[in-house]
C-alpha cells in the first residue's frame, strides 16, 4: 500500500518523510529524512513508497503562550497559539499524525521553526514558561 499522508493533516507545511533503506542512510544508523509532498510519499533516493520502509514523521508544531489570548487553551488554563498557523484552534487529531510542543528543540514543522525564529517566540517567551518546573 502506498503511503498517504492523512487527509486532515495540515497542507500548509511540507510533510517530512523517512526511509529506512540502509542504502539511503546518510549517517550510519540514522534513517534518511526528506521533505515530501503530501501524497504519495516516495523516497527521493531509492524511490520506495511502501510502508514500513518509507513513511511520514509526526509533524510537531511549536506551541507558544500568547498573553493577549489564543485559540487553544492549555491544560494550565493559559492561551496558546500554533506558531505556523496562529488561528488554528486544534492540535492533534486521532489521524492527522501531528503534535505540538512548547519545546522548540523537538519541533520539526518548518513553518513553526521559521515563525519562532522570525518572531523570536522562543526567546521572547522564555523557556521558563514551557519547561516543567524542576
Ligand atoms: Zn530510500
Ligand atoms: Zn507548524
Amino acid at each position: 500500500m502506498p503511503n498517504i499522508v492523512p487527509q486532515d493533516r495540515t497542507c500548509k507545511q511540507p510533510a517530512r518523510g523517512y526511509c529506512m533503506n540502509p542504502l539511503c542512510m546518510e549517517k550510519r544508523g540514522e534513517r534518511f529524512e526528506f521533505d515530501t509532498e503530501h501524497s504519495p510519499v516516495v523516497c527521493p533516493k531509492c524511490k520506495a513508497d511502501k510502508s514500513p520502509l518509507v513513511g511520514v514523521l509526526v509533524l510537531i508544531h511549536f506551541l507558544y503562550h500568547d498573553p493577549a489570548g489564543g485559540p487553544i487553551t492549555g491544560s494550565d488554563g493559559m492561551d496558546y497559539r500554533v506558531a505556523c498557523d496562529t488561528e488554528r484552534a486544534y492540535l492533534a487529531t486521532v489521524t492527522n499524525q501531528e503534535a505540538a510542543s512548547g519545546d522548540i528543540s523537538v519541533v520539526n514543522c518548518a513553518g513553526c521553526l521559521k515563525a519562532a525564529k522570525d518572531k523570536k517566540l522562543a526567546k521572547v517567551q522564555g523557556w521558563a514558561l514551557f519547561a516543567d518546573k524542576p
